[in-house]
């Protein structure tokens, strides 16, 4: 068994409570010495998986929290290794102390990620599950808790599982008949198994093309408020945040800089730019504003345009829809609707919501607006791919699939169809941890932070 790893589990601000987690082959031991159950018994005595209470010790005889500790052995454990967890206080004086002492009595500081990797490692979870522990604890919306904890579940890795299993029915089917003439296997016959193969290139193609929005689901949606100088886009902004974050003033072209802020909008996690006006200018520092907006612009996958409702719609205003037209999503607002004369009529395609920022007409339906722009894939919770990791290799193991079927196709022989095959196996499996290379998980775990 691996050395004794040990670290404080939960935040480092003050809260009601605090794990610190060891675990390793001598953790138990480490923890009875320093815990001392209620009941008198040592630790290493108590049940498994049981809550115990106790004082919790520095080792050298002062009391530093009553609390609870539970012990569990390998391998019924999240790492699969034998494992103590002080559930404290949360002090992070006395969640130091506690660790300080498991140090002195010969534990080492955790890595980050190193109680999952050592879960992955030890067989306890697939590595799509064990990624999808850091996706569970960063996640910005329900809908990305939804989707992480289907693939915590395994959603990706059983789908993955028969699409592996299948491809490797196919090349024992081969090699045996190769390997053992003499045997009375069935000849292989490479057109029985051409319909499981189109299934699985659907397959793979399926999980794929959820990849486009799960990219959002896991970085948030780029989208841009747009639009001219005054016509209402940071009052806007600050209406959907609830706060003053940009500045709201009557002076055109103030808001000089792109302001970037998160916000949960009808369950999609928007990371919206409020932009300079865009407009020509001769203004230096307010013309590196709007390049800047420009450059915002086209990396958006939303673009809000912004019209003012209290004044006729103009040229300017007219480009500024063309824009948010030609993105990827648009939608275009007509603001300041408390203070506006007539409903002026704009001609686009794009969804129109009329607001007003003072009184909050229209934000929920613009909400409403944007969740129906960005449907989700109609797929169990799971799977979606919302890692990058995984589209690389699901999209490589679709392209084996193809060139499999182009050579079936082609007429070519078994051995290089099969070749093409073995290939996609081999995607499959660095997808599913089966055979991913070492370097390629130490940088899987090095994103989670210490104590996962
Ligand atoms: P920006 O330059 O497009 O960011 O515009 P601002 O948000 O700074 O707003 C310009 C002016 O319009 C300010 O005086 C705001 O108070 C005013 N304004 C913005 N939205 C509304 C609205 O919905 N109703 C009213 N009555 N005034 C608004």
């Amino acid at each position: 068994m691996s050395d004794t790893i040990a670290a404080i589990a939960t935040g480092s601000t003050v809260s009601a409570i605090g794990i610190v987690r060891v675990s390793g082959e001598n953790a138990i031991e480490y923890a009875s010495r320093l815990f001392l159950p209620n009941s008198g018994r040592s630790l290493a005595d108590c049940e498994e998986r049981k809550l115990v209470y106790g004082k919790l010790t520095d080792g050298r005889g002062d009391v530093l929290d009553l609390c609870l500790c539970v012990i569990s052995r390998a391998p019924y454990s999240y790492t699969g290794e034998n494992t103590a967890e002080f559930q404290c206080h949360g002090s992070p004086v006395v969640l130091r102390a506690a660790l300080d002492a498991l140090f002195a009595l010969g534990a080492r500081q955790a890595l980050p990620g190193e109680f999952t990797k050592r879960a992955f490692l030890n067989g306890k979870m697939e590595l799509t599950a064990a990624e999808a522990v850091a996706d569970i604890i960063d996640a910005e919306t329900a809908e990305s808790v939804k989707n992480a904890a289907g693939q915590l579940s395994g959603a990706i890795d059983a789908k993955l599982t028969g699409f592996y299993s299948d491809l490797a029915d196919i090349s024992s089917h081969y090699h045996a008949v190769l390997d053992y003439p003499d045997e009375d296997i069935e000849p292989f016959v490479l057109e029985d198994y051409l319909g499981r193969m189109k299934r699985i290139a659907a397959g793979l193609s399926d999980l794929l093309s959820t990849f486009e929005r799960g990219k959002l689901m896991r970085a948030g949606i780029p989208a841009v408020i747009a639009g001219k100088p005054n016509v209402g886009k940071s009052s806007l902004m600050n209406a959907l945040l609830g706060y003053d974050r940009a500045i709201v003033t009557r002076i055109p072209g103030t808001t000089r800089d792109t302001i970037e802020e998160k916000l949960v909008i009808g369950g999609l996690c928007l990371r919206l730019t409020d932009t300079a006006g865009i407009r020509e200018t001769e203004d230096i520092v307010e013309s590196m504003g709007v390049e800047r907006s420009r450059k915002a612009l086209e990396g958006a996958s939303l673009v809000i345009a912004v019209i003012d409702g209290s004044a006729e719609p103009d040229a300017e205003d007219r480009e500024i829809i063309r824009t948010a037209e030609k993105a990827g999503k648009g939608i275009v607002i007509v603001s300041k609707q408390d203070i506006s004369e007539r409903d002026w009529e704009i001609d686009t395609p794009l969804p129109v919501v009329r607001v007003s920022s003072v009184t909050g007409q229209g934000l929920d339906e613009l909400e409403r607006t944007i969740g129906e722009l960005f449907p989700l894939p109609d797929v169990p919770a799971g799977e979606i791919l919302t890692n990058a990791r995984h589209a690389d290799a699901a999209g490589r193991a679709l392209d084996y699939m193809n060139a499999a079927m182009d050579a079936a196709a082609a007429g070519r022989t078994p051995d290089i169809v099969l070749t093409e095959t073995e290939g996609a196996m081999q995607a499959i499996g660095e997808l599913s941890g089966r055979t991913v290379r070492e370097d390629v998980t130490d940088r899987i775990f090095e994103r989670f932070c210490v104590g996962k």
